[in-house]
């Protein structure tokens, strides 16, 4: 790859021009603080569009071992996992209508898990269920979330539509209490916090957004009333209407094309070209899924995640887009300049492919060019599709590439964009959620450890917490999320291990008459010097990011957010590390009372 022998194929030097550039003009001076939370002003936007507005029920008073916030698959796994150990003396309190998370949430048209379904689906071989294709539609998968509260007994245990307000400890009785949005106490000896990853939406601070006059709504709470139709059937209401889709991410890749179909005019709103690969959609073939032996899952879902974090196994069982472009781990820099040119070359053909994919399905020249990725592919989430591309072929598909810059206002009437108005009837805010905030702030509550000290208050200087599970402070809070947690491609295989490490933490302790488990702030000390390690090996591919939610917006960063740092080493390392501390039967790094 070089100008001088093929004009048409740029030098590393120039493409690390072009990326430098590309980074340059999307770096903001607010940063994180661009996006707007749905509350306050934009409290409608979070509206449940899914759930019966007039549920009532009577408040509860109760004591339980478990209480588990939050209903999606780390919640459901959790729960079923204690319920195995034969602890059902549990609650859940979910928000939404349903189990489900995401999955309850996310049913825009064209909604689907672009991770295979058969290492994403957790617990395949107990339920015996088959996907039905490899890459899931979120129908399948809420029905599936369904079909598991249902086959471990888990409905009988929730409270839905139910906000937690409030959680302290208190120290004489060694108890959680926990209140509720519908007036329920509820105390517990533990208390798991599974409140999500991607669950707290955000919009784009764009001036005038609170003026438009038409309808609006954020892709996690579709207005299927608005727009006719369902996530299956064609939004008949949307023929004659000129819609705006801000954002091009992974929820945006797959909007597009369903919208694309049937209303007059679509125009989306670009900021940063979005990378998409291909995505090969098949239906599960049955013979080989009945061929499949005992313990296939757990070795396909270890076998994906280490194609996709640079550990190379012998076979590739997966075998997709996921597994080609996280074949090598090109984030990790070493004293060796030779093996760091040699990663950059990798990261660099493989997003030349991408480009090349762009060119070769957009007819129009001038939008192909404007849709091409310049960045490295850590940088932000590749998405693989087959239908967003050939959409913006179509006559009533209009690309607004911003230059980087984002829409600049909304009117009464429409967006406005470098200077020019596009009247619309609806906007649909594909722009993403709140990941890298600080954890009480996406909890929705505050919650209050021992001496009255709350999380934010004792988090002022950043997060503190062994594996990102336990933090000193709150005995018996247990943490599912991935502020010092870990991270990976495929969700429920992190969701999956965090909820049996909580799960197991609460066995022991529930089996050895432990009264309160909490990590010593040394051991918390020593578990952010790892992450420090890990992260220091990719650090100066990060600085050279395009601003992403994966690098808090090339926010400067301070040592308040590095400490909310995410294990930024293979999901595998992380899951060693949790197993390690559970084999040693002294619960290492921890205080205990009896
Ligand atoms: P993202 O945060 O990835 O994307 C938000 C989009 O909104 C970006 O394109 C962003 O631009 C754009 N945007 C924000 N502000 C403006 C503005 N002022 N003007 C114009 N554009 C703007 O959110 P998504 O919902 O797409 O994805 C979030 C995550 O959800 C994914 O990373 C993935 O983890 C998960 N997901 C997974 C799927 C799966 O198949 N497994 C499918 C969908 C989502 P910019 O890029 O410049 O910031």
């Amino acid at each position: 790859m070089h100008d001088a022998e093929n004009d048409a194929v740029p030098s590393i030097d120039t493409l690390r021009e072009r990326y430098q550039a590309e980074r340059d003009k999307r770096i903001r001076p607010d940063g994180m603080a661009q996006w707007r939370e749905l509350k306050g002003e934009y409290e409608a936007f979070d509206r449940d569009p899914f759930a019966d507005p007039n549920f009532t029920r009577d408040p509860i008073t109760e004591e339980v071992t478990v209480i588990i916030v939050g209903g999606g698959f780390a919640g459901m796994l959790t729960a079923i996992d204690l319920a195995k150990h034969g602890i059902t003396n549990f609650r859940i309190v979910e928000k939404a209508g349903d189990f489900g998370g995401t999955w309850y949430w996310n049913r825009y048209p064209g909604c689907m898990c672009d991770v295979e379904s058969f290492v994403y689906l957790p617990l395949l071989e107990e339920t015996g269920y088959m996907p039905t294709e490899h890459y899931a539609s979120a129908t399948e998968i809420f029905q599936y979330c369904q079909l598991l509260g249902r086959t471990f007994d888990l409905y009988d245990k929730a409270l839905f539509q139910t906000d937690v307000t409030g959680a302290h400890f208190d120290e004489a009785s060694s108890r959680w209490t926990v209140e509720t949005s519908r007036g329920d106490t509820l105390t517990s000896q533990f208390v798991v916090l599974a409140g999500g990853i991607l669950h707290k939406a955000k919009l784009p601070g764009i001036p005038g957004i609170e003026t438009f006059k038409g309808n609006a709504f954020h892709t996690s709470r579709w207005d299927y009333r608005y727009t006719g139709g369902s996530a299956t059937a064609p939004m008949e209401k949307l023929k004659g209407k000129r819609v705006a889709v801000i954002g091009t991410g992974a929820t945006a890749v797959q909007v597009v094309p369903q919208v694309a179909k049937v209303a007059d005019e679509l125009y989306v709103f670009q900021r940063t070209p979005g990378a998409v690969g291909v995505r090969n959609q098949r239906p599960t073939d049955v013979e080989w899924f009945k061929s499949l032996q005992p313990g296939w899952q757990r070795e396909r879902i270890i076998n994906f995640t280490k194609a996709v974090t640079g550990g190379h196994p012998e076979v590739d069982l997966v075998n997709d887009g996921w597994t080609e472009f996280m074949w090598e781990d090109t984030q990790v820099q070493s004293s060796d300049e030779t093996e760091n040119e040699r990663l950059e070359r990798i990261d660099v053909e493989l997003m030349e492919t991408i480009r090349q994919r762009v060119a070769d399905i957009i007819e129009d020249p001038d939008t192909a060019e404007r849709m091409k990725p310049y960045w490295g592919k850590h940088c932000k989430r590749i998405c693989f599709h087959d239908e967003y591309l050939p959409a913006f072929n179509r006559p009533n598909v209009h690309l607004v590439d911003t230059e980087g810059r984002g829409v600049d206002a909304l009117t009464e009437h429409g967006v406005v964009a470098n200077g020019v108005e596009y009247p619309v009837d609806l906007i649909i805010y594909a722009s993403g959620f709140e990941v890298t905030t600080d954890l009480y702030r996406r909890l929705g509550f505050d919650p209050v450890g021992k001496g009255g000290v709350s999380l934010s208050e004792r988090w002022s200087d950043g997060a503190h917490t062994l594996h990102g599970v336990m933090a000193s402070g709150f005995p018996n809070m247990l943490l599912i999320s991935i502020v010092q947690g870990g991270f990976g491609t495929n969700f429920s295989h992190l969701l999956s291990e965090a909820s049996k490490h909580v799960a197991s933490i609460v066995e022991a302790c529930v089996d050895e008459g432990i009264q309160t488990i909490e990590p010593e702030p040394a051991a918390e000390d020593e578990w952010l010097n790892v992450l420090f390690t890990i992260g220091m090996g990719n650090g100066a591919y990060f600085q050279r990011c395009t601003p992403s939610f994966y690098n808090s917006e090339q926010q400067s960063i301070d040592m308040r957010s590095a400490r909310n740092l995410t294990y930024t080493g293979s999901l595998l390392d992380y899951v060693g590390y949790l197993e390690r501390w559970r084999e040693d039967s002294t619960h290492p790094g921890t205080t205990t009372t009896a």
